[in-house]
């Protein structure tokens, strides 16, 4: 049976990533060697990693004045990361989820936090409204959280502040064009939207470094990586590999723009079958806040303890992946760049063949 892959990270990769990495894990780059025995400063594997970055650089039209790196710890360790190298006196920071909580908690060690605004009073269900107003003019940068992976909220526009930006990217990267002009730092893990696991990326203004009087030890340091060209010790080479190739994919489809155009098409169907649904309901009710890469919902409380019947119901027909974050319950379907409208279709018509019993 056909299997749906809506796991929320890692998750659905391209064929076509998947299939190129296989062919290298047996033979790299007609070196006659695997990819994972090969030296990171053999010249193959450089080839690798220079055109991961140029490819990741034309795809989202990073402008002159910014680098990209590749550095290990996941998203987590940039929470630390960008404080460490930006944070001077004070920064200001948009609490979306647990992720941005985590990130701003990480932000108090290196100098005074100011919390723009919240949605915890409601797991996080809704993006605060008028927080741009909101955001003082003095701050080193405001942070933000594009995607929301746990609920399902996502914002889709680059705000408009008078501050540069830093945001976490992991969840919604490559889904729509983004003006990076406006930020200092843009970062995430690479395994939700890019890469297998094992790396987390970084779009970084070399303006906004050595700003800080403190001490960022070498590995902490962006301009440490920016130097080596990512290569500063040894970097996962099977998820760099990995990455290359689903930017080639993301090229060779139409970009980011294309990205964007079909993830509205995959969001709408799913979003109106949720809201259209006798048995189900959205959690993330305002339609502007709604994640284009998330979906969340769940039974409408009449219908609550269906929810493990559904689970299974939609399991044995190859719904994979579908079970909500703990901390919100429920159903999530993610709908990234790799994930194909059939598998939205297939997911709707399991939810409506399942509403049609009960
Ligand atoms: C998954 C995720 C993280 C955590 O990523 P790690 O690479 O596991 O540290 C952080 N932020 C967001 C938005 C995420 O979706």
């Amino acid at each position: 049976m056909k299997k749906h892959n809506f796991y929320a990270g890692p998750s659905i990769l391209p064929q076509y990533t998947i299939k190129n990495t296989a062919e290298a894990v047996l033979d790299f780059a007609g070196t006659g060697l695997s990819l994972l025995e090969i030296s990171h400063r053999s010249k193959e594997f450089q080839a690798v990693m220079d055109e991961t970055q140029a490819l990741f650089k034309e795809l989202l039209d990073v402008p002159a004045g910014y680098e990209v790196v590749f550095v290990g710890g996941g998203a987590s360790l940039q929470f630390c990361m960008v404080p460490y190298n930006i944070l001077n006196k004070k920064a200001a920071y948009l609490k979306t989820g647990v992720w941005a909580k985590k990130a701003q908690k990480e932000a108090t060690a290196f100098g005074e936090v100011v919390e723009v605004a919240s949605s915890e009073d409601k797991t996080f269900c809704y993006i605060p409204k008028g927080f741009e107003a909101k955001v003082p003019t003095d701050v080193d940068y405001f942070h933000i959280t594009t995607n929301n992976t746990i609920y399902g909220t996502e914002l889709h526009k680059d705000p408009d502040v008078k501050v540069p930006l830093v945001a976490d990217m992991s969840s919604d990267i490559f889904s729509r064009p983004i003006d990076i002009s406006k930020y200092s730092i843009i970062y995430g893990g690479a395994q939700k939207n890019l890469a297998p696991a094992g790396l987390a990326f970084a779009i970084v203004k070399v303006d906004a470094l050595g700003k800080v009087d403190r001490h960022i030890p070498t590995m902490l340091d962006y301009r440490t990586h920016i130097e080596a060209g990512s290569m500063f010790n040894t970097p996962p080479c099977v998820t760099v590999f990995g990455a290359l190739q689903t930017l080639k994919w993301l090229k060779a489809e139409g970009g980011v723009k294309e990205m964007q155009r079909r993830a509205l098409v995959k969001a709408d169907k799913l979003y109106s079958a949720i809201d259209g649904s006798r048995i189900f309901r959205p959690t993330v009710t305002d339609h502007e806040d709604r994640s284009y890469m998330n979906i969340c919902f769940v039974m409408k409380d009449e219908y609550k303890d269906l929810e493990k019947e559904f689970l299974d119901f939609a399991t044995a027909q190859g719904m994979i992946g579908i079970k909500g974050h703990r901390s919100v319950g429920g159903f999530r379907a993610s709908t990234y760049n790799a994930l194909p409208v059939e598998s939205v279709d297939a997911l709707v018509a399991v939810m409506k063949e399942f509403e049609s019993k009960h």
